[in-house]
């Protein structure tokens, strides 16, 4: 059988005609579900008859070899006699400033213009390209006739200069696919646990499914997740795989995964991303060829950068994207972006599938499709996505510019907004917040000016840095703002002499479901996935999507748990430090080890530490004290005085914080925890107007603004503990509430069953 290389139309168009420099001064990133409302805003005033989203494929022989072309065109539109290929793509440039349209897109819509010809037997055919813009929805169109011969002498042309790189690239997967036949688990054997989530990963996957697991801390979660679905590749029920984490430290637990399996034999490629302002190499992120030599003619050498990184490299982490990088003079960055949509794994924070600003846009069609996802720590992504979604903007910027020298149309710009601030501050009235439902029109149309004005000046190269924050700050606000509706609110906020609008996301659930509805499977894990229907509501899965507890693999004897029912309410908390820091200091004597004390904050935790200082005799133990923005290298410095051999430690941290997730501390490096608190969010009213949100949705809206993510934290400040099956230690819970059954409930089951300790 003739072997057949699947090229996609527009993989081919971007690695022949893609050239020059990296420009970033116009934010070209349009978010993926803005890009397809565009769309379906511009498919809709199609005509009867016309198609749209239309599936083409097509085989051809070029010098011998035989290829299969694919892709998805927007629409296919019959005028008469006449057929169109209309190619949509949306843009944050001005539309004045496009004379013609990009080669690249030119060329995509080339592939699909030959296939139709082909397809119809037409001896010309018309290619539209429609450019839409993202804020103010314009649009332009460029349209042109070709002869079928034309197209098709213009892909032979396109075939023979993607030929070499193609090969390279389907060798590699024949080779993939044979060290994936024969490599075995890499332990010895499966642990307690294991087995059931791996099997569950491998049956998702098969199913095409979405799984949400809680997978506790001890089995080897990672490896239990990427060995099913390696395997799932070999069996070609996938072509590629994403680990998306919430941090760093879970990130390099997954390159070591990798790395474990390699050294069984298996032979496929990796690449972690690393965001852009870390890797970047120059002192500013400043992407302009003037600026940045990496910038500078990126595009005319990616492709011999990518081939040789292809050819002689397994996993890409960022030192080795870094010392290619330099090699072949392109941006570490977009380079690493560039070979997430080539290798068999992407390793990366949740921005690179979630975000809509950040997302992996070209992930479509088949390649999505036969993509599985893999989602460690999940409980973090609801707040991440919170964020992700919402924007917030500040008056006194526009204050100060609308003072300042610059341009006369962006002053007067940016005094509207200013003005537009003072307008909308007036619905706070005698209060320091106000909540609206919708943002005021007028608002929104100063912003939207200024926008425009600033980017006059931004595309002549004449705004600062002041104003490319500006730029991008309205820039962000007017896509959120384009988002809103019954999930948003509107928060305005006095703050001294400022104002901040913020627009608020307070169920990101839809966006998730949105982001991962096409890939192959998806899977959702963590330690702490709990309650279950709460997660799987705020993750956006359905009741009918499977749902895995693999129960820890440590047993009740390796723990001891004394709950101590003391008040830890904000307005009690003076009367009660003492007897909470009596509790502290019991627990620390009968630890004999390492102990670790979580606050919900830092102030509450600052006046504990001030009482553990008068109650303990000077010097009997060593104090380690989180602090607020600590360094890479004091976190380090915090975690490594664990491993000492004296174990005399006592370290306050803050739940939710650095030190109460993803650490490992294990054997006798930590005897003890404490968690003081039920990990409530503060009473605010952002969390109120989320509560209210809920409870109109038909949920314990008090459960889902503020219990379910308080006790969160407190099972992961917990899970610090007990690391490995020979562990021991104890756990003190430090809160009245903890008595209670809606707490006892929320308890793992090995904390159950506690020692109740009064009056320490
Ligand atoms: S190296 Fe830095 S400044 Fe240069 S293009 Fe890359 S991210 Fe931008």
């Amino acid at each position: 059988m003739t072997d057949i290389i699947s090229i996609s139309a527009r993989r081919l168009a971007e690695y022949v005609h893609r050239s020059g420099s990296i420009d970033a001064r116009i934010g070209s990133s349009t978010a993926l579900l803005e890009g397809t409302r565009i769309h379906q805003a511009v498919q809709k005033n199609y005509a009867e008859g016309d198609e749209k989203e239309v599936f083409l494929e097509r085989k051809i022989e070029v010098d011998g070899n035989h290829f299969h072309l694919e892709g998805r065109c927007d629409g296919l539109l019959r005028k008469q006699d006449q057929i169109i290929i209309d190619e949509i793509k949306s843009t944050s440039r001005s539309l004045q400033d496009i004379d013609a349209p990009s080669p690249v897109h030119l060329a995509q819509a080339a592939v699909y213009a030959w296939i139709v010809c082909e397809k119809e037997g037409l001896e010309k055919i018309d290619i539209q390209m429609t450019y839409v813009q993202t804020i103010t929805k314009e649009e332009q169109r460029f349209i042109q006739t070709y002869t079928a011969e034309s197209l098709r002498s213009q892909i032979e042309e396109m075939i023979r200069m993607y030929a070499p790189f193609a090969m390279l690239i389907k060798n590699l997967i024949v080779k993939r696919n044979e060290s994936i036949q024969s490599l075995t688990f890499p332990h010895a054997e499966f642990r307690q646990g294991q087995r059931k989530f791996a099997g569950a990963v491998y049956q998702t996957i098969n199913e095409k499914g979405k799984l949400f697991a809680q997978a506790p801390t001890g089995i080897g979660k990672t490896i239990s997740a990427l060995f099913p679905a390696v395997k799932s590749l070999g069996e070609a029920k996938a072509s590629q795989l994403i680990y998306s984490t919430a941090k760093t430290i879970t990130r390099t637990t997954a390159e070591e995964a990798f790395s474990l399996m390699a050294d069984h034999g298996l032979n496929m490629s990796s690449v972690t991303l690393t965001a852009k302002d870390k890797i970047c190499f120059q002192e500013k992120t400043i992407c302009q060829k003037e600026y940045c030599e990496f910038a500078d003619g990126h595009y005319d050498r990616i492709n011999a950068a990518i081939m040789d990184i292809m050819e002689n490299e397994q996993q890409m982490t960022r030192p080795v994207i870094e010392q290619y990088a330099k090699k072949h003079r392109v941006c570490p960055f977009e380079y690493s972006m560039d070979l997430s949509y080539l290798t068999d794994a992407m390793i990366g924070d949740y921005n690179y599938v979630f975000n809509p600003r950040v997302a992996r846009k070209r992930l479509a069609g088949e390649q999505k499709r036969s993509t599985v996802l893999l989602v460690d720590e999940a409980h973090n992504l609801v707040d991440r996505a919170r964020d992700m979604y919402s924007a917030a903007i500040q008056k006194a910027p526009f204050l100060a510019l609308s003072k300042s020298d610059t341009a006369p149309l962006l002053k007067k710009a940016a005094k509207n907004v200013n003005r537009a601030f003072l307008d909308i501050k007036k619905k706070c009235g005698e209060h320091q917040y106000a909540m609206l439902e919708e943002i005021p029109a007028e608002w929104k149309d100063s912003l939207l000016h200024f926008y425009e004005q600033a980017e006059e000046q931004v595309k002549n190269g004449a705004a600062d840095e002041i104003i490319i924050d500006l730029y991008f700050a309205a820039q962000r606000m007017l896509h959120v703002i384009e988002s809103m509706d019954e999930r948003f609110y509107v928060l305005v906020e006095k703050r001294s002499s400022d104002v901040i609008v913020k627009v608020i996301c307070m169920d990101p659930s839809l966006f998730i479901k949105e982001s991962t509805k096409s890939y192959r499977a998806s899977v959702f894990f963590s330690a702490t996935l709990a309650p279950v229907q709460y997660v799987r509501k705020m993750l956006g899965g359905e009741s009918t999507d499977y749902g895995v507890a693999i129960p820890s693999p440590f047993n009740k004897e390796q723990i001891d748990v004394r709950i101590y029912p003391i008040s830890t309410k904000y307005r009690d908390r003076n009367h009660t430090i003492k007897e909470i820091v009596r509790a502290i200091k019991q627990g620390v004597e009968d630890a004999e080890g390492n102990f670790i004390v979580f606050f919900p904050s830092y102030r509450y935790m600052q006046s504990a530490v001030a009482e553990f200082q008068l109650q303990v005799e000077p010097g009997r133990y060593e104090l380690l004290i989180q602090s607020i923005n600590m360094s890479e290298e004091e976190r380090e410095a915090f975690l490594h005085s664990f491993k000492h051999e004296q174990r005399n430690i006592v370290a306050f941290a803050v739940m939710g914080g650095v030190f109460s997730e993803g650490i490992d501390l294990p054997g006798n490096q930590l005897s003890g925890v404490a968690v003081v608190g039920v990990g409530l969010p503060q009473l605010n009213p952002e969390r109120d107007q989320m509560k209210k949100y809920f409870q109109q949705q038909g949920h314990n809206g008090y459960h889902y603004a503020y219990v379910y993510p308080g006790i969160n934290k407190v099972l992961q400040a917990g899970g610090r503990l007990i690391r490995t099956e020979t562990d021991h230690g104890i756990l003190l819970l430090i809160d009245d509430r903890f008595q209670t059954s809606l707490y006892q409930q929320l308890l793992p089951e090995e904390w159950r069953g506690q020692k109740s300790i009064q009056n320490p």
